[in-house]
């Protein structure tokens, strides 16, 4: 489908005083202005100090790499690569790194700070952080992939470490990408022991993976929707979902969902989008998917499943405005940042938004949500689940120990579940909307920390 449109001018929130005396950029569509703006819009109804504020709307390093990589043809081609490390009041920075044609400075910063509130609304003891290499990985053989990735490991490794900054996968990456990643680093001399191997999360089971970290952020998305929709008055049986995004996040959330016994009636992703209002099979759909790098062409595999049964049946290609237009319990955006603009806000017709992707939608179309009586569950709850497994496998890897897929199933839960209920408690207390309630549930606990440790010297 068609890739997302900048913001317009009409979608900035108030200008914060903040801005000007950090010298901010005063281009409204600017993806990290909107995103601390967000922030300071849920410290401005807090006691917290100013400093902590200042410090917070930038990050503490930010650094841009470029290095060659022989492409297959033998020529050399030059990428361009990230790393910001916004925070790490809490502990070590923390964040993925993405492969994406469209990666840029601000959208990296944007990110990394998202992390820092994820972690700290979550309760994990790691700070935040993000990469990425300007690539469209498609577009590369596995052995330019894999070169890709030992090059930008090489590039930023003298500022990361299983103790100082731990990145993870995100959009365009993947477990396969974390093993190359961890053994560049490990293979690297000043970094030769099996304690190195924590440098990355989202490795493979067999390479230090944890169980469930790769259902983990769907998982997340689902046990936030479990305890907060009953509240809402939305039972999960039978209630319908439509996922933007069916890639690692929402072909998850769907997946579980779907056996939690929601019924998906609708997806789109970059290739197409479909509606069935009986239910997608996302398990069929899942399958197709990661074969075919898409769900185009879905519809014609009566047999998809591989049972005999034709899981595709009733399936129906629809266009993007329809795909937004469609009636559902839950809308999860799951794909790139900024899609859900005033345009496609007014057109969906949804009881809870659950932003699965990060910033997926333009302070503007959020405007717009809230005005029809949208509730939504911001990013740093509701996607929370990928970093908090990643905390998990960090642990398992420090003390040699693994845990069994209950086990991290059940501290999961137990995270998502206490991370969503300080949002509405804060809710409660600020008498604000959940985004500012789970912006303000993380602030109270980074200025608390930052109370206690102060600014050295
Ligand atoms: P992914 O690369 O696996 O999937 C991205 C999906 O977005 C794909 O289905 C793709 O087709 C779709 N997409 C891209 N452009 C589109 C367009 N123009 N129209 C419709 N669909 C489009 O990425 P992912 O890991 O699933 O991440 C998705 C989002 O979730 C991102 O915002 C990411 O930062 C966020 N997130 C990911 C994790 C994680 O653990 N992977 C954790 C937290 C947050």
């Amino acid at each position: 489908m068609s890739t997302a449109t900048p913001a317009t001018g009409s979608d900035v929130l108030p200008r914060n005083a903040i801005f000007d005396e950090l010298g901010f950029p005063t281009d409204p569509d600017n993806l990290y202005t909107q995103t601390v703006g967000q922030m300071l819009n849920a410290a401005e109804q807090m006691d917290l100090q100013h400093r902590v504020k200042v410090i917070l709307a930038q990050p503490k390093n930010e650094v841009m790499v470029h290095f060659p990589v022989r492409m297959d043809d033998g020529h050399f081609k030059l990428f361009k690569g990230y790393r910001i490390q916004h925070n790490n009041v809490l502990g070590p920075y923390k964040g993925g790194f993405r492969y994406h044609e469209n990666v840029h400075l601000d959208d990296v910063k944007s990110l990394a700070l998202l992390m820092t509130f994820k972690c700290a609304l979550a309760r994990i003891p790691f700070g935040g952080g993000k990469g990425g290499v300007k690539v469209n990985p498609r577009s590369l053989s596995e052995g330019e992939l894999q070169r890709v990735t030992r090059r930008y490991c090489a590039a930023i490794s003298h500022m990361i470490g299983p103790d100082h900054d731990i990145p993870a996968p995100d959009v365009g990456t993947n477990a396969q990408i974390m093993a190359w990643f961890a053994d560049t680093y490990m293979l690297s001399s000043e970094h030769a022991d099996n304690n190195a191997l924590r440098v990355v999360t989202g490795k493979p089971v067999e390479f230090g993976g944890s169980l469930g970290r790769e259902k983990a952020t769907g998982q997340g998305v689902a046990d936030v929707l479990a305890e907060m929709l009953p509240g809402i008055g939305i039972p999960l049986q039978g209630m319908t979902v439509a996922l933007l995004g069916f890639g690692n996040v929402n072909s998850w959330a769907g997946r579980i969902l779907q056996d939690m016994g929601a019924k998906v009636i609708a997806v789109m992703d970059h290739t197409g989008a479909f509606r069935n209002d009986n239910g997608i099979d996302c398990h069929a759909l899942a399958a197709y998917s990661e074969e075919n790098y898409g769900i185009a062409g879905y519809e014609k595999q009566p047999t998809a499943t591989g049972s005999g049964t034709n899981a595709a049946a009733g399936v129906e290609v629809i266009g993007e405005d329809e795909f937004y237009q469609t009636k559902c319990d839950v809308f999860i955006p799951g794909a790139l940042e900024q899609m859900i603009q005033p345009k496609q806000a007014n057109m969906m017709d949804c009881k809870v938004m659950a932003e699965a992707a990060n910033a997926p939608c333009t302070p503007a179309g959020d405007r717009v949500l809230q005005d029809k009586g949208v509730e939504v569950i911001p990013a740093i709850l509701a996607n929370a689940g990928g970093v908090t497994v990643s905390y998990f496998e960090w642990l398992q890897n420090k003390s040699c120990v693994t845990w069994d897929a209950d086990q991290v199933d059940r501290e999961l839960n137990r995270h998502m579940v206490f991370a969503a209920r300080r949002s509405m408690v804060a809710r409660e207390k600020y008498g604000c909307d959940l985004r500012t309630a789970a912006f303000a549930a993380a602030l109270e606990h980074l200025g608390a920390v930052y109370k206690v440790r102060g600014i050295f010297p």
